[in-house]
């Protein structure tokens, strides 16, 4: 929690300083809440999610005079159960791939989001949590892209699948290495995918063809599509995110870069906005700097 705490240090310190001097006053007044809404603006919690916070809020007022402390405490109550909303039918909150059976995780998102270090994070987790893994480095549209897998590969022990060759079809690396997985008794196979936002056409008709050689390919494997998203690009990173779930059908998301922004209220616009899950977060470019979700310690280390 510390770590994550520092993490979202940069939005934490603008929020909750802002929220303690505002709420610091006395009980909750009209104004007050007119400062809050503000302060959740700024930290780019978004038009949607800000609406049905300050609206959740002044039904409480309604109910009852809220202090400081009690004002405090329903904010993060509020926030806490709008991030809950996406998980609060599932039996399990966090997302953990099924043993003994294959998963796999589609990973998207625009170059430069962090998808690649991401991979990397969540393959030493899977690793040390005696998952047998492997990644489909299937950006084949960078060169550099499949080396880069290759070393976050070498740094987490997770074979990385390649096919070696410019112009290589991703959709054939992904067949290739659903059948090592199969083959081998993979639990969790991570596909890395191309980012290119400025060919729309051709990044929907790549993403659809991958999907479909899952479908076809492992019919039985559990799968996510998980769109990792630039936390410091705040609500512009949501146009982004329109334009992967138009592509795909997204079951999650992964913020990147929580530790260099102070917007890491764009969780809580993910969710509102899009209904989806948040399923990791990553605050630093170490292997180790990547948490699973979990909506309590993101409210407290984002309010208190
Ligand atoms: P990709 O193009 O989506 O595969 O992005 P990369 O994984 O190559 O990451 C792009 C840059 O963002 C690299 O310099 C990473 O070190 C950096 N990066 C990724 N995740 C994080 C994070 O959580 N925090 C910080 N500070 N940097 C990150």
């Amino acid at each position: 929690l510390q770590k994550l705490r520092q993490g979202l240090d940069k939005t934490r310190r603008s929020l909750i300083n802002q929220l303690r001097a505002i709420v610091g006053q006395g009980p909750l007044n009209r104004d007050a809440v007119m400062e809050i809404e503000a302060a959740l603006l700024q930290a780019d919690v978004g038009i949607a999610a800000t609406d049905y916070i300050i609206e959740a809020l002044q039904e409480k007022m309604r109910e009852e005079a809220l202090p400081p402390d009690l004002a405090i405490a329903y904010l993060k109550r509020i926030i806490g159960d709008l991030l809950d909303r996406p998980t609060q039918e599932l039996e399990k909150p966090f997302l953990v791939p099924e043993k003994d059976r294959l998963n796999i995780w589609l990973v998207t998102g625009v170059n430069g989001a962090g998808k690649t270090t991401t991979i990397g994070k969540i393959a030493h987790l899977a690793k040390k949590s005696d998952y047998k893994c492997l990644i489909a480095a299937a950006d084949t549209f960078r060169a550099a892209a499949v080396e880069q897998m290759k070393v976050w590969g070498q740094r987490s022990g997770v074979e990385v699948i390649a096919n070696p060759g410019k112009n290589t079809d991703p959709a054939a690396v992904v067949f290739d290495a659903i059948a090592a997985a199969q083959s081998r008794g993979t639990e969790l196979l991570i596909v890395d995918t191309a980012g290119r936002l400025q060919n729309k056409k051709n990044l929907m008709d790549e993403l659809s063809k991958i999907r479909r050689i899952i479908n076809k390919k492992a019919p039985d494997a559990i799968v996510e599509s998980l769109l990792v998203l630039d936390a410091t690009l705040g609500q512009n990173g949501l146009n982004q995110a329109q334009v992967f779930s138009e592509a795909v059908n997204l079951s999650g998301a992964i913020l990147t870069k929580l530790d260099g922004t102070a917007k890491g209220g764009i969780a809580l616009a993910v969710v509102q906005q899009m209904n989806l899950p948040i399923r990791f977060i990553g605050a630093g470019e170490g292997i180790e700097d990547l948490r699973p979700f979990s909506s309590y310690e993101f409210v407290e280390a984002l309010i208190s």
